[in-house]
């Protein structure tokens, strides 16, 4: 549980995959780490992801969602309430984005939002920002705690079951080497009881 005060601000400050300064345009993956686009296309260019288990999850670009992130040099803004933040200094608070349209905002602010409303793992909501539709399960922490990570993880293996990357884009079916026969057995007769 107790994650060291401090380690958030690196999120904002560091690219996690080059460690170096976390420029736009950013992308993120399911698990709400930050990353420069350009070290994450030299990332799969060089297949890096065959060489870190910790990044095998990381194949594609439909792995990310490209973020709609409010960072200026150390200033980070949430556009939702308007409010700065030094990302050097203490005061940033917990941070989301919303997949698919990748919007960046306070988690705080955007609860608030919620607050009236019953939100089930389901419900389906309006980004405040850009007025995309997206699921309440498609929030995702940047730089979760252990309890959000686990939550994350479920999601993605949610995903995973329903045949879909982080991005909520399809995942290629596997070419079915025997050809097409499965397709055409016999309609199941509907069976009632
Ligand atoms: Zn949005």
């Amino acid at each position: 549980m107790g994650k060291e005060k401090g380690k958030s601000l690196s999120a904002f400050a560091v690219c996690a995959l080059s460690n170096e300064k976390l420029n736009r345009p950013v992308v993120s993956d399911y698990r709400g780490q930050l990353f420069n686009k350009d070290a994450f296309l030299e990332f799969l260019l060089n297949k890096e992801y065959l060489k870190n288990d910790k990044l095998s999850h990381l194949t594609s670009l439909k792995d990310v969602v490209e973020l709609k992130i409010k960072l200026d040099q150390n200033t980070l803004k949430c556009e939702l309430t308007s409010a700065e933040y030094d990302i050097t200094s203490a005061t940033v608070p917990k941070f989301v984005y919303l997949v698919p349209c990748g919007c960046v905002m306070s988690k705080k602010a955007l609860l608030s939002l919620l607050s009236s409303t019953k939100v089930g793992e389901y419900t389906k909501a309006r980004c405040p920002i850009c007025n995309t539709e997206y699921c309440s399960r498609d929030v995702i922490e940047i730089d979760p705690d252990e309890e959000e990570l686990f939550a994350l993880e479920r999601r993605m293996k949610t995903l995973e079951t329903e045949g879909l990357h982080h991005s909520l884009k399809a995942r290629k079916k596997r070419k079915s080497v025997s050809g097409e026969k499965s397709a055409k057995r016999s309609k199941n007769k509907s069976s009632k009881p």
